[in-house]
Parts: C-alpha cells; structure tokens; sequence
C-alpha cells in the first residue's frame, strides 16, 4: 500500500485503484499506458492516447471527417439531441464516437477505426457507421489489415430507424471484406461492446480483448473509491474468462503488449 508522506509536492495527484484500492500517484498510472501498476487493473483510456498507444508517431491520416451527424429527426427525450451532440463534441473535443482514417503500425498501413466510449457512450450513429463502413472499404480496396477498436457502441436511440437501417449496411462492408480475403482485427476494450456494435466488434478475424473489458462489476465501481481484488501483482483478468469460454474473444492480451500483438498478428496472416 502506498503510503502518503508530507514530503510529497503538493501538485501530484493521487487516487484510489477501484481494483486493488491502493492508492497511487496519478503520474504513476499514467505513464504506466493507464494501468495500475499494483494489480494490472486497466484504467479508461482517451482517443488520443489509444491512436498514440496503437499507431506509428504521426501516421494517423483522418478519413470521412466531413461527415458530419445532425439532428435529422428532431429527437426530443430527456435532453434534445442537438444538444446531446454539442455537450459531447465539447467534453471530447470530437465531432463523432467514431474516428476513422488510415495510419502505420509498425510500419505497416492500416485502415483504423476507434468508438469512442467517452462519446455518448460509444452509441452509434449513421455518421458513425458510415465512417466504420468507410474502414471495411478501405481494407478491401487498399489491401489493409482493418483494426477496429470499440468500447461501448450501442445503437443512438435518438436516431431510431434511421440510424438502424444502417447496420446492415455496416454488416454488408465487413462481409465484403471477409469475402476478398481481407483481414480484420478487433480490439475490444472498455466499455464492453453490446447493440449494434456486436455486428462488427465480435466479428474480427481475431477479437482481441483488454483485461477486465467483461467486468460489469468493476466498471460500475471505476472511480468510485470502492475497490476489490488482492493487488498480488498479477493481472485480474476480471470477466474475460467468460468471452473466451463462449468465443466471442481470441485472446486477452495486456493493454502494454497490444500494439506488439497486433503486428504479430498481421505478420502472420495479412
Ligand atoms: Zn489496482
């Protein structure tokens, strides 16, 4: 257990790991790719520091950024969609939950896509699935890997049957690929994907999956100071022994060791 001494400056953060509930130094975590350095416990990560963590420095390349989401019908629930959209694209700084483009992993180009979780949960929309649409071309023209990252994902209510009758659309590009000989390579991280984001995130060649993504447990007590667990050190793989005894994952594999993985597996079948 961490212990706080009156000689530590004053400008170091620190909290509790909702895991093991040591309590750490916000640095510590941070430099560790957001993973608690105690009982491997895998902290929510942000879009920026994923592309950072997965992609080559500067090889990210945006693509369909001027498709844009907009109110099309007027939705009125709790809070009125057009400012559902303003409050998230201020929070995040993004325009969509997805962001797609093409970029290097190690060397090698890929057609990229990351959900956002942070973004009105993951939902998606039409703009969102067009762009993870956009991915599956791309693949299959340009003869990439496809790697799609997803956290959350579930269908945008406000956008009803407009934004449904783009899932099979959605389903229809990955196919394609499939069909071509492509690859596609699925990350799977926190929040667990559910909805329409099952029509593609469960449908890698390989699913891949952070530790603790299955946890519904853990997830609801993330930062709310009630921690378990025994802090021995070692990974809690928390939950994903249930996707892989059902095969919805290939592997768990350590957010420090993905990127590593990934170009392994794309050496090996791309
Ligand atoms: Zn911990």
């Amino acid at each position: 257990m961490a212990i706080l001494r009156k000689s530590d400056p004053p400008d170091i953060q620190w909290g509790r790991c909702p895991a093991c509930a040591e309590i750490l130094p916000e640095t510590k975590v941070l430099k560790g790719h957001h993973v608690c350095p105690s009982c491997g416990y895998h902290y929510p990560m942000g879009l920026t520091e994923r592309m950072s963590l997965l992609l080559d420095a500067g090889s990210f390349e945006p693509q369909d950024a001027s498709l844009v989401t907009t109110d099309v019908l007027r939705f009125k629930g709790a809070r009125r969609y057009k400012n559902q959209l303003t409050a998230a694209r201020k929070a995040t700084g993004s325009a969509e939950s997805v962001c797609a483009g093409e970029g290097r992993l190690e060397g090698r180009a890929v057609a990229a896509a990351f959900v956002d979780g942070d973004f009105l949960e993951g939902s998606l929309g039409c703009v969102a699935m067009e762009r993870l649409r956009g991915v599956f071309r791309r693949a299959e023209s340009g003869r990439m890997p496809a790697v799609v990252v997803t956290g959350g994902g579930r269908l945008r209510h406000a956008e009803g049957v407009v934004g449904m009758s783009q899932l099979p659309v959605l389903a229809e590009a990955r196919d394609r690929l499939r069909r071509s000989g492509g690859l596609f390579l699925s990350v799977i991280v926190a929040p667990l994907p559910t909805g329409a984001a099952c029509t593609f995130a469960f449908s890698g060649d390989v699913n891949l999956a952070e530790p603790g993504v299955a946890d519904p447990e853990l997830a609801r007590s993330a930062g709310d100071g009630h921690g378990h667990g025994d802090g021995d050190g070692d990974v809690r793989v928390t939950g994903g022994d249930a996707l892989l005894a059902t095969g919805l994952v290939d592997r768990i594999v350590k957010r420090a060791d993905l990127k590593a993985e990934l170009s392994r597996l794309m050496g090996h079948l791309a």
